[in-house]
């Protein structure tokens, strides 16, 4: 892989290893490009605390850790520093104001929440609901064109489980959007080592027929996944089986 642009830290208290550790693996790799996306914080202002993000205090830390590595290793690698997120409407006010006074590069969105983190629904519990799916697509849909994230980070990460036909008409929708926006449709590399429910083929197989471009998203949360050829060619095999073609960088996104 030239670029990885779906990249955690131990901030969101479930990756591990150290900043530089994530770098020089890119490095090693090969790769050209390495984008940090780690659990972007958000301000609840009920007193809820996250345990699967870094908090809004550490947000400083990021950057001051990752622009340091990006100045020590300009000649062999150029860093993004970005967040991966979801799209909630009632938070974006405070969550925006938080990045405000930060040069964010780019931000990916995951869904991982129909709603609040607080209100525990996660997308991806198997459900059979067609509402609670055309709310997953409109969700995101909306934060895209709202918020601009530079693309959607396992796409196929609901898990409905009612009819194939309803599945197809709500990501179809979801497939034509982003190709008309130009933003490839990510192959989750973490997905495909836990064996969770995305990548799904079924998802894939719809964005191929509807030619949509891919990309691959290692989802690192240990600095290892970023050298881990066997499972980013296994990402490979399953765009060409489900006709997609790969793109390596994103848009405004590339080596520096
Ligand atoms: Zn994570
Ligand atoms: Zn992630």
């Amino acid at each position: 892989m030239l670029a990885n642009y779906h990249t955690h830290t131990f901030r969101c208290q479930h990756a591990g290893g150290e900043d530089r550790e994530y770098v020089e693996c890119a490095i090693k790799h090969g790769m050209k490009v390495l984008g940090m996306s780690d659990h972007c914080p958000w301000v609840y202002g009920d007193g809820y605390v996250s345990g699967i993000r870094m908090t809004p205090d550490q947000v400083d830390d990021y950057f001051y850790s990752f622009e340091r590595l990006r100045r020590e290793y300009a000649d062999d690698i150029t860093i993004y520093i970005g967040f991966e997120a979801e799209y909630v409407p009632e938070l974006m006010e405070e969550q925006n104001k938080l990045l405000a006074d930060y040069p964010v590069d780019y931000m990916i969105l995951g869904q991982h929440f129909i709603g609040k983190e607080s209100d525990g629904v996660y997308t991806g519990a198997s459900d059979s609901s067609e509402e609670r799916l055309r709310r997953y697509v409109d969700l995101i849909i909306a934060g895209v064109e709202e918020k601009g994230y530079s693309y959607v980070a396992h796409p196929d990460l609901i898990n409905f489980s009612g009819a194939e036909e309803i599945y197809k008409v709500h990501m179809g929708r979801l497939c034509l959007f982003l190709k008309e926006r130009g933003i490839p449709v990510e192959i989750n590399m973490l997905g495909l080592i836990d064996g969770r429910n995305y990548p799904s083929e079924r998802f894939l197989r719809i964005a191929g027929d509807i030619g949509n471009t891919a990309i691959i998203g290692c989802d690192a949360h240990s600095p290892e996944s970023l050298i881990d050829t066997m499972h980013m060619d296994m990402c490979r095999e399953y765009a060409k089986r489900c006709g997609l073609e790969l793109v390596d960088y994103l848009p405004g996104l590339g080596v520096k």
